[in-house]
C-alpha cells in the first residue's frame, strides 16, 4: 500500500460500527425517481475575497450539483478523503448522507471545525443536485418559503477605516448608490488611543471614538438603513459591557462579537447586561454549538455561517431553536454566489431571519462567477428555477482560479 493508498483507506472498515452507507441500510435504489447514484465529487478553489471552496456532485444521470464549503486550508483535501463515501450513494437522501459522514469523519473530527464545513459544502451540492432531480428550487426541500425575497446587508469598509465620517460617507454612498437598506462596519479599527491590546481593555478615548464611529453613521442614513457593527471577538468582559452600555441610546442593529467566543457564560453575561443587541456565532458549528447559546440567552441575534455550521439542514435547525427563544436568525456570510444563494435559499424558508450578509462589494466580478444577478437592491430574489438556482459561468471561474487548481473535469460527464 502507497503513501495515497494509506490516506484514503476507510480507518473504520476494520471495526463494527454504526455504518449509514445505503448498503449497510440495505436500502433499494430500483424506485422511480431513486435509480440515480453518485459517480464523483470534485472541488475547484477560486481567488475571491476569500479562496471560495466549490464543490461538485456528479451522477450517473448528467445531473450535476454544485456546493461551497466555507473557504480554508485542507476543506478540499477533506472533500476528497469523503469522496469514497458518496460514490455509488443516492443523492436523494441528503439527510443520510450527511450522518452518514459525519458518522465515518469521527476519526478526523465531525463534531466541529473543518470537517464540519467540508460536510457542508457537500450538503449544498446535494440540494442543488436533488433540486434538480425534483424540478423544485432548493427552498421546496425545505419546506417551502417565508418570503419571495431575502433581505441582504452589505458589510461596508472605507480606506479611513477609523474615521467617522468617512464611515458615515460610505454608508451614505452604498444606501444611495448600491440600493442597501442594511449595512455593517468593522468597530475594531484604531482610535490613536490604543493602550496595552494584548488585555483586551477599553479606555476611555477608544469608547468615545467607537460611540462617533456610531453616532455619525447611524445619524447619516437615521430610516434609510438599519446598521450592525462587528468587534470581532476583541474585548474582554467589563470593557465590552461598557462599550454595549455606551451606544445604547444608538440604533444599532446589533453589536457582533464583542467578546471571544469561547467562553459561553462571558458572552451570556454581557448580552444579558445590556440592551443593545448582541450578535454572535459564526465560529460555531451544527445546531449542538448554537443551542445552548441561544437556551442559555447568551445571544440577540444569532449568526451562523451556512457552508460552514453543517450546511442547509443544519442552518434550518439551529433557525427552529433559535425560533423557540424568539431569537432572529442574521447569517454571517463571505461566500461566493454559490453560497450565498444557499443561505438565501434557507433563508427564505424559515420564519425568523433577518438578512444574509454580502461580503464581496469591493470585488467587481463577483456576480460574474454566475449566469444570473443573484442581489438586486439589496435583496435576492429567490429564483424558481431547481436548485440553488444559480449556475457556474465556468469560463469567469476558470479567470479566477487559486494559483495551481484547475477547472473540473468534466470531459466524462454525459
Ligand atoms: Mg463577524
Amino acid at each position: 500500500m502507497n503513501a495515497d493508498e494509506s490516506i484514503l483507506r476507510d480507518p473504520n472498515a476494520d471495526y463494527t460500527m454504526r455504518d449509514l452507507s445505503s448498503s449497510s441500510m440495505g436500502l433499494s435504489n430500483s424506485r422511480g425517481s431513486r435509480e440515480i447514484e453518485i459517480t464523483d465529487v470534485q472541488t475547484v478553489m477560486v481567488d475571491g475575497n476569500f479562496p471560495w471552496t466549490l464543490v461538485r456532485v456528479y451522477t450517473d444521470a448528467g445531473v450535476v450539483g454544485t456546493g461551497e464549503a466555507y473557504w480554508g486550508a485542507a476543506v478540499p483535501e477533506l472533500i476528497d478523503r469523503m469522496r469514497p463515501f458518496l460514490i455509488g450513494e443516492n443523492p436523494m437522501d441528503i439527510d443520510r448522507l450527511y450522518e452518514h459522514l459525519i458518522q465515518k469523519m469521527s476519526g478526523e473530527g465531525s463534531i466541529e471545525g473543518k470537517t464540519v464545513t467540508a460536510i457542508s459544502g457537500i450538503e449544498i451540492a446535494l440540494h442543488d443536485l436533488v433540486g434538480k432531480l425534483l424540478g423544485v428550487p432548493a427552498y421546496q426541500l425545505l419546506g417551502g418559503k417565508y418570503r419571495d425575497s431575502v433581505r441582504v446587508y452589505c458589510d461596508c469598509h472605507t480606506e479611513a477605516e477609523a474615521d467617522p465620517v468617512a464611515c458615515a460617507d460610505e454608508a451614505e454612498r452604498v444606501v444611495e448608490e448600491l440600493g442597501y437598506d442594511a449595512l455593517k462596519f468593522d468597530l475594531d479599527v484604531p482610535s490613536g488611543h490604543e493602550g496595552d491590546r494584548a488585555n483586551r481593555h477599553l479606555n476611555p478615548g477608544e469608547i468615545r471614538h467607537k460611540v462617533e464611529i456610531i453616532d455619525r453613521v447611524t445619524d447619516r442614513v437615521r430610516d434609510a438603513a438599519e446598521v450592525a457593527f462587528d468587534c470581532h471577538w476583541s474585548f474582554n468582559a467589563s470593557s465590552a459591557k461598557r462599550l454595549a452600555a455606551a451606544v445604547e441610546d444608538y440604533d444599532v442593529w446589533w453589536l457582533e462579537d464583542p467578546v471571544p467566543p469561547e467562553n459561553l457564560q462571558v458572552q451570556t453575561d454581557v448580552t444579558n447586561g445590556t440592551i443593545t443587541p448582541i450578535a454572535t456565532g459564526e465560529n460555531r458549528y451544527r445546531v449542538t454549538e448554537h443551542r445552548r447559546l441561544i437556551e442559555d440567552g447568551g445571544v440577540d441575534i444569532i449568526a451562523p455561517d451556512l457552508p460552514k455550521v453543517g450546511g442547509m439542514r443544519e442552518t434550518r435547525k439551529i433557525a427552529e431553536v433559535a425560533g423557540q427563544h424568539y431569537v432572529p436568525v442574521a447569517m454571517h456570510n463571505v461566500a461566493s454566489p454559490i453560497g450565498t444563494m444557499a443561505s438565501a435559499q434557507v433563508a427564505a424558508a424559515i420564519p425568523n431571519s433577518l438578512a444574509v450578509e454580502y461580503h464581496s462589494y469591493e470585488l467587481g466580478w463577483w456576480s460574474d462567477l454566475v449566469d444570473e444577478e443573484p442581489i438586486q437592491s439589496g435583496r435576492i430574489e429567490i429564483p424558481e428555477r431547481p436548485g440553488l438556482g444559480v449556475s457556474l459561468d465556468m469560463d469567469v471561474l476558470a479567470e479566477h482560479l487559486v494559483s495551481g487548481e484547475t477547472l473540473f473535469d468534466e470531459s466524462w460527464v454525459h
